[in-house]
């Protein structure tokens, strides 16, 4: 922990251990919005390799890649990106190479980034990779696991993948107690690493990120270079401020942004957002964001449940909307949803655009101009449109389509 806190002392950064909270981290100077907070590589990472498309282990790009014909697991784009993994990856194909063609196929990326994790701290306390005060194993075992709050079912399929590791490793000493505590701290603090146009590429496992703790009305934001992580301001921070990055999508109603935080991150949030639910702010907000539209299309009132459940009236206005319209146009919305998943992936993008397009038509007349499955369904259609003029997205990547609509988006809405 001291060489850890020298390290970001270098970085105008500090560590403090909470007791209701555990590790948070704290500026010790101002920081002005855009600038980096700080950055690291993955301790480990895996790209997502699927049958349909693999990527390179050192760079996660994609097509025309060549497979490490030793182990028949690992990509790489060229020799560079070979050599760069080979430390590790020479012991990890060494593994591989052993199991048969059935085990080889069980190796899953979760498998993958803990036989990794495994590999790499051999190498670091061998001296055959060197560690540093942001770059070694001490750092996972500080990470949160959670496991009192996993239910049994999640506990014995962690047993079960730590079993699989076991067999893989055939490592006597290794314990398969640990292995399922570090599968857990896998699902509670791992980062899905995405492009510029948030596509996930792969998993990775950043130990000093994952320091910084989750606010609804975060004041900074996480975002992948490559493979690292880096974690910018998003307004000004004033020195002595516990820097805050969202887990989660926060353009979701309290609701939802607490159910999936205790689903997915086992916590529940007690942010300044969060601390208003049931609040007038707090149900505007969510009616805008989860709820239906007003019956005259003029008003943007948002709509709240009548007293005799019969239907919703709208809070501005006045007017009702009846329980069975609102049930029959959510029933033809996920109708063409469905049809619409089948056409993006059967490939006929073409359908897929008419469905989208439906789809926007009929939440148009049921959702609040503002609803969040209203600013998916465009975002929808924007990524089918790219993908039926493929060829020009060569020169369209560099533009972060999705991050600027989403940030527009949501800065109007703080506004309203
Ligand atoms: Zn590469
Ligand atoms: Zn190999
Ligand atoms: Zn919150
Ligand atoms: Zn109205």
């Amino acid at each position: 922990m001291e060489e850890l806190k020298s390290a970001l002392r270098d970085h105008s950064l500090t560590v403090s251990n909470l007791a209701d909270k555990g590790r948070c981290l704290f500026t010790t100077r101002d920081f002005h919005p855009g600038e980096i907070i700080i950055s690291q590589e993955p301790y480990v990472c895996v790209p997502n390799n699927t049958p349909a498309e693999s990527r390179c282990d050192g760079c996660f790009t994609s097509g025309n890649l060549k497979k490490c014909s030793a182990c028949q697991v690992a990509w790489y784009c060229g020799s560079t990106c070979q050599k760069s993994e080979w430390k590790l990856h020479r012991l990890e194909c060494t593994t591989f190479s052993k199991l048969d063609k059935s085990r080889r196929k069980s190796v899953t990326s979760s498998i993958r980034l803990m036989v990794k994790l495994y590999l790499r701290r051999k190498l670091q306390s061998e001296k055959v990779i060197p560690s540093t005060a942001t770059d070694n194993y001490d750092l996972v075992k500080e990470l949160v696991a959670h496991m009192s709050n996993i239910d049994e079912k999640q506990l014995v399929l962690y047993a079960q993948m730590a079993n699989l590791v076991n067999l893989i490793l055939q490592c006597p000493e290794i314990n398969i107690k640990e292995i399922a505590e570090i599968f857990s701290k896998f699902a509670c603090n791992a980062h899905t690493i995405c492009d510029s146009e948030l596509r996930p590429l792969g998993t990775g496992l950043y130990p000093v990120i994952s320091i910084i703790n989750h606010s609804c009305l975060p004041n900074s934001v996480l975002v992948f270079e490559g493979k690292s992580a880096v974690v910018r301001a998003v307004q000004h921070i004033p020195k002595g401020t516990e820097v805050f990055i969202s887990y989660i999508e926060t353009a979701g109603s309290t609701m939802t942004r607490q159910t999936s935080l205790k689903e997915q991150y086992l916590f529940t949030c007690r942010c300044p957002r969060c601390s208003k639910t049931g609040q007038y702010d707090d149900v505007r907000e969510s009616a805008i964001l989860e709820g239906y539209r007003c019956k005259d299309h003029k008003c943007d009132g948002f709509l709240l449940r009548d007293s005799d459940d019969k239907g919703f009236v709208c809070q501005h206005c006045g007017l009702a909307r009846n329980k069975e319209e609102i049930k029959n146009l959510a029933m033809k919305i996920k109708e063409v949803s469905e049809k619409a998943v089948t056409s993006t992936s059967s490939g006929n993008h073409r359908e897929a655009m008419s469905m989208y397009k439906r789809i926007e038509k009929l939440q148009s007349q049921l959702c609040h101009p503002f609803s969040i499955s209203l600013l998916r369904t465009r975002e929808k259609v924007i990524e089918v449109y790219f993908c039926t003029l493929n060829h020009l997205l060569i020169y369209l990547t560099p533009v972060n389509f999705e991050l600027i609509l989403f940030h527009s988006y949501y800065s109007f809405l703080l506004l309203i």
